[in-house]
This record gives C-alpha cells, structure tokens and sequence, in this order.
C-alpha cells in the first residue's frame, strides 16, 4: 500500500465512548474519511449495511481471510471483525487521512505493518462510570454487558502500546483532545512536506 495519507487508529473498551468522539471527528474535519469494516456479528439498532458495517456470515468471512483481503483481523467479543485492503488502500493512496475505530489486537496489526499509524486509545475516567455507561446505553443483554466489562480490563492494559491516550471524562474536551493528535500528525515535517509540496520547494526544503 502507497501510503500518501495518514493513518489513525482509534481504540478503546466498549463504552467509552469511542464511536461518538470518532463521529464528532469526522464531522469537524472534512479530510477525514473512515474505513468501514466487515463483521460477522448482526446489525444492531439503526446500523445500515455498508455504513456502520459490511455484515456478512462467518464462512465469507473465512473467505476473505483466505484470500488474504484483510490488513487485520481480529475476533472480538466472540466475532469476527476485519479492515479490508479495499477499506483503506484507495483512500490513503489519492493522500487521505483515514481513521480506523478498531480493536486493540488490530490496532497493534496495523502499527506493524504501517509504522507511521498514529494509535490512539480512548480511556473512560474510571470503571465505574464505564459500567454506567453500557448500562445506559441500553443496547446490550446484562450478560452481554458484564462479558464487556470483563473484556475492559484487559483492552485497557493495552493502552501502554499506544502513541497517545484520550481519558474521555468530558466529551468535548475528548473531542478537542482527538483533534489534537490528528492536527499534530499534519504538522510533522515529513507529512506537512508532502500536502504542501509548493511551499517546501520555494523555501528550498526537500
Ligand atoms: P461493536 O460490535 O461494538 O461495533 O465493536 C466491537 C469491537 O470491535 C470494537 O472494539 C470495535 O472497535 C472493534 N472493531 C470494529 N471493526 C473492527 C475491525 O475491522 N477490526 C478489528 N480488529 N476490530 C474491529
């Protein structure tokens, strides 16, 4: 993969509010696309085929691993979820930024093969208020929620391996915090030079 734009990956247990900061992002920043996703889990609420997710069954997906048409795949939460080379590749190569809201075990894929992916973990302020949050969400079988909140222990661990941290305690200052990163990454000098190649060149830069 030529990669002209960046990549974000975005991370965090289930409910800490990752795929609202990820919304509010893409929102606010009109050179942000994201990468959508194939599933094996059934669409939930309102989710549209093609939008939240690419639905398909189980043994497609196997297929598309066999063909080798994922960057990363991961089971998660007892399914199989996966970043398709379609997904990403188009985009990054035509210089688009592009953010990922994956897991951590795919996040850490994805750094491996692209070292340059800026990895953002979204952390809730404490276990309590993550477990009120599921709850309120309403979305979810208790069971389901309490296997979630099994599974938040060990995603949060894995903050460590991550460029930057987002404590999403107030929504707007998470948003601004995500803001930040994704603007800093723009202002790197390796990737600044590229989107303001004129610029560079009148100042002799190479
Ligand atoms: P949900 O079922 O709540 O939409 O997502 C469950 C988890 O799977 C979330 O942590 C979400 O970020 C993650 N996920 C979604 N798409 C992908 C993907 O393509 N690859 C990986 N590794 N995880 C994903």
């Amino acid at each position: 993969m030529q990669q002209a734009g960046s990549l974000f990956v975005v991370a965090a247990p289930s409910g800490a509010g990752k795929s609202s900061l990820v919304k509010a992002l893409l929102e606010m920043d009109s050179h942000l696309g994201v990468s959508v996703s194939h599933t094996t889990r059934l669409p939930r609420g309102q989710e549209q085929e093609g939008r939240e997710y690419h639905f398909i069954s189980e043994p497609e997906f196997r297929v598309m691993v066999a063909d080798g048409a994922f960057i990363e795949w991961a089971e998660v939460h007892g399914n199989l979820y996966g970043t398709s080379h379609a997904a990403v590749g188009s985009r990054i190569s035509q210089g688009q930024d592009v953010v990922l809201e994956i897991d951590w075990q795919g996040a850490l894929q994805i750094k491996q093969l692209f070292p340059d992916t800026v990895l953002v973990f979204i952390l809730p302020p404490s276990w309590e208020e993550l477990a009120q949050r599921l709850n309120r969400r309403g979305e979810d079988q208790p069971e389901v929620i309490a296997q979630r909140l099994l599974n938040a222990r060990q995603e949060v661990a894995q903050a460590r391996h991550f460029d930057f941290v987002i404590i999403n305690a107030l929504f707007e200052t998470a948003v601004f915090d995500l803001k930040s990163v994704v603007h800093s990454q723009r202002l790197r000098y390796a990737v600044l030079s590229k989107n303001k190649p004129a610029v560079f060149q009148a100042l002799n830069l190479d």
